[in-house]
């Protein structure tokens, strides 16, 4: 801190700028420092000047009490003579010795039970005085004086000096105590003086501002200078402090819709679980999901979804108390903490009215805006482990919620579902599927399968779809239809899906080296490996490495992942068929395509879903989808592949309806490797040759857009 003189000048806002403060409280520390200093000096030097003149005192009462005695005996001849040194001892009943004016010096009665004399009272030094002695023969006056003056001046001189020295030492004390507080408070000063002339004030290159300073006035300017810094300093702090609660609430809480994020529900929910473990208290956990927001999004644009969304959130917020929370996970994902919720009818009662505050229509420049959506909730403690690590019961009211959120939007979303046993145990199986998934990946318990596909005009072999099988230790096969979703859930796709083509390629090119060279070989990829962003090196790496040409590999990709994001997989598909593969839309029909979308990918081939071919001998309806579908393809210059197919009859209504390509049990079921390779020497049609398959020779891949421009310039 730094002690500045305060300038004489007009109250007002002048004395806002000049903290007097700074100088008052240096002075009013600085006398304080020094006055408890002096006092505690005179504290120290005062009880010895006292001992020494009380000291005195007595030894004047001694000598007063001999001169006394000296005085009775050498009173004036009248009296003096007369009274015997037995006087003294046997006679004297009392002494009174008076002042020359008549006032009582000291009297004494000698009849006190020590039968001494006790002068207790002292006299004025070297004055005369008068003795009044009471005997038993009667009052007697004797004359005589006192003189004191010696010791008596000699003792108050003694006393003096003391006092003195002692004022003396104290003064010197607090004179460096001054000093001392003094450099403290000027010190610094001082070296503003200094900063402020040489310049080193920060400036902007962190560099100081020159200062030009008046000599007369250099107190004055430098404490406004030196003020104007602390108050800069002081609003520069302020912004800091502003700023770093800002960071805060930023680190917690969601830009969009201002809500608590997922940072900030972690430490709610630790709190919350630690707290009802510690009290017993009951809550649940609310997850809430947009239905079909993706949809929504491209259908309305961006601007309002988010506005949706934000919507969505401050309603939920307006539905639960200050010690509940609503937060926002993720983009159409909310969760929603409420406590005290005694039991699972509580739960499902929030959860209506949440769901209903939600789904209340909302109006936005011009648009009546409906959502949907599903909610997932879990109960603590009815649903949990209790005793578990507080952390792990966190985890498990979370997991809890979303798969009850999973199982509400599998059973046709914008429902509430509880958390419930029965979830609980496909909960546990499916995280040991997932464990079991990791082993076997690991250890390679999987294999390609594969189902050939025929022309159906000429019956020869095209190629195969190659479809991964997994020989489970314990359980024997496993469907990919079981384990497929749950490795794209837990990203092990990614690793499976690498593997399943880098075998599958190797195997065809293995096949083509042993006399088939025009056998191809399809591919499915899951739509986490399209939107992985890593799909094109890891195909062309997989050819590469395996020597397998782009054009006898197709990648399947179902018509439901296509719609999951068109834009993304329209891209990722572009990008793959430049490099020259064959894409093809699997199990086309059932993934509600739309057709705008349809014609912007550049798919070379439609598989049609083996359910329209099962039923195609019976149902008409199947049959009008067939027949849709091959006119689709057939205008678009797309190959039709039909899957499923496992009679005659069905092959032949295919190929009157100009279906390219069958694939079904009727020709042949999955095979393992060793087997496919042994079916193809007993195939009686034969395989197609090199220049039939071959993407360059056969259908030209070409976006359907591109098709439809050429066919109208032809
Ligand atoms: P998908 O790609 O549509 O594969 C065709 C499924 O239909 C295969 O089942 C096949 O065995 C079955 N199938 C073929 N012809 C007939 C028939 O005539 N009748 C009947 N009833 N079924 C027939 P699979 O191998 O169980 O595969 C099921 C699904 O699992 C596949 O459907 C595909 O979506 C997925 N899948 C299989 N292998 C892979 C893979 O390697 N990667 C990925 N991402 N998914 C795979
Ligand atoms: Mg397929
Ligand atoms: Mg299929």
């Amino acid at each position: 801190m730094l002690a500045v003189a305060p300038r004489k000048r007009n109250l007002s806002n002048e004395a806002s700028k000049m903290p007097v403060y700074q100088s008052q409280t240096a002075r009013t520390v600085a006398m304080t420092v020094f006055g408890a200093l002096f006092c505690m000096q005179i504290a120290v030097f005062l009880p010895g000047v006292f001992g020494r003149y009380v000291a005195a005192g007595e030894s004047i009462e001694l000598a007063e009490a001999a001169r006394l005695e000296t005085a009775l005996r050498y009173a004036g001849p009248a009296t003096a003579s007369a009274a015997p040194e037995s006087l003294l001892t046997e006679a004297l009943v009392s002494l009174e010795l008076t002042r020359p004016d008549g006032s009582v010096l000291l009297s004494v009665d000698a009849r006190e039970p020590q039968g001494e004399f006790d002068i207790t009272e002292g006299t004025g030094p070297g004055r005369p005085v008068n003795l009044r002695l009471t005997t038993l023969e009667g009052p007697m006056v004797a004359h005589g004086w006192v003189s004191l003056h010696e010791q008596r001046s000699t003792a108050w001189r003694e006393a003096m000096v003391s006092s003195l020295v002692a004022l003396l030492v104290s003064l010197i004390g607090s004179a460096a105590a001054l000093m001392a507080v003094s450099r403290h408070f000027l010190t610094p000063l001082a070296r503003l003086v200094d900063t402020l002339r040489t310049g080193r004030e920060a400036s902007a290159e962190g560099l100081p501002h020159r200062v030009e300073l008046d000599t007369t006035q250099d107190l004055h300017l430098l404490a406004d200078e030196f003020n104007q810094l602390v108050d800069a300093q002081k609003k520069t702090s302020r912004q800091v402090k502003v700023k770093q609660q800002y960071l805060e609430f930023a680190a917690h809480h969601d830009p969009l819709t201002h809500l608590p994020n997922r940072l900030m529900f972690e430490d709610t929910l630790k709190s919350t679980v630690k707290q009802a473990v510690a009290e017993r208290l009951q809550f649940a956990v609310f997850l809430v999901d947009l239905d079909n927001f993706k949809f929504f999004n491209d259908q309305y644009g961006h601007l309002i979804g988010d506005k949706m969304v934000a919507e969505v959130g401050n309603r939920l917020k307006t539905m639960v108390r200050d010690v509940d929370l609503v937060a926002r996970l993720d983009g159409d994902e909310f969760v929603v903490i409420q406590r005290d919720v005694p039991d699972r009818e509580a739960a499902t009662a929030v959860a209506e009215r949440l769901m209903k505050v939600a789904t209340a229509p909302y109006e936005y420049r011009g648009f009546t805006l409906k959502a949907a959506v599903s909610v997932g909730i879990s109960c603590f403690p009815l649903d949990v482990h209790e005793g578990q690590d507080e952390e792990l019961l966190g985890e498990e009211i979370v997991n809890n919620a979303a798969v009850a959120l999973q199982e509400a939007k599998g059973a046709g979303k914008n429902q509430a579902q509880l958390f419930n046993d029965s979830m609980r145990s496909r909960l546990t199986a499916r995280i040991r599927l997932e464990q079991d998934l990791k082993i076997a990946i690991a250890e390679e318990q999987f294999e390609v399968w594969f189902q050939p596909k025929i022309n159906i005009k000429t019956r020869q072999v095209t190629g195969a779809e190659a479809l991964v099988r997994w020989r489970h230790p314990v359980n024997g096969f496993i469907s990919p239809e079981v384990f497929v979703p749950v490795a794209e859930e837990a990203g092990l796709i990614i690793e499976l899906g690498e593997w399943i083509l880098r075998t599958a390629c190797r195997q065809t090119h293995e096949l083509q080296e042993l006399g088939y060279p025009g056998l191809n070989v399809a591919v499915n990829i899951s739509a986490v490996q399209f939107t992985d962003g890593n799909l094109l090196p890891m195909v062309r790496r997989a050819l590469d490495d395996t020597s397998l040409a782009p054009s006898f590999l197709e990648l399947e990709i179902t018509e439901s992942a296509v719609m999951h994001d068109p834009e993304e997989v329209i891209r990722s598909l572009h990008e793959l068929s430049r490099f020259g593969m064959c894409l093809a839309i699997d199990d086309f029909g059932t993934g509600y395509s739309s057709l705008a979308y349809l014609k912007r990918f550049p798919v070379d081939t439609l598989k049609i879903d083996r359910a329209f071919i099962t039923d195609i001998s019976s149902d008409n309806d199947d049959v009008a989808i067939v027949e849709a579908v091959l006119g689709l393809g057939n205008h678009f210059n797309m190959k039709v592949v039909a899957e499923g197919v496992e009679d005659e009859d069905q092959l032949q209504f295919l190929k009157d309806q100009g279906c390219d390509i069958a694939q079904g049990f009727y020709i042949s079921k999955p095979m393992a490797f060793k087997e496919y390779t042994e079916w193809l020497q007993r195939w009686p049609h034969g395989v197609v040759p090199l220049a039939a398959s071959n993407k360059s020779e056969g259908a030209t891949v070409l976006p359907i857009a591109e098709h439809v421009a050429r066919r109208a310039q032809r």
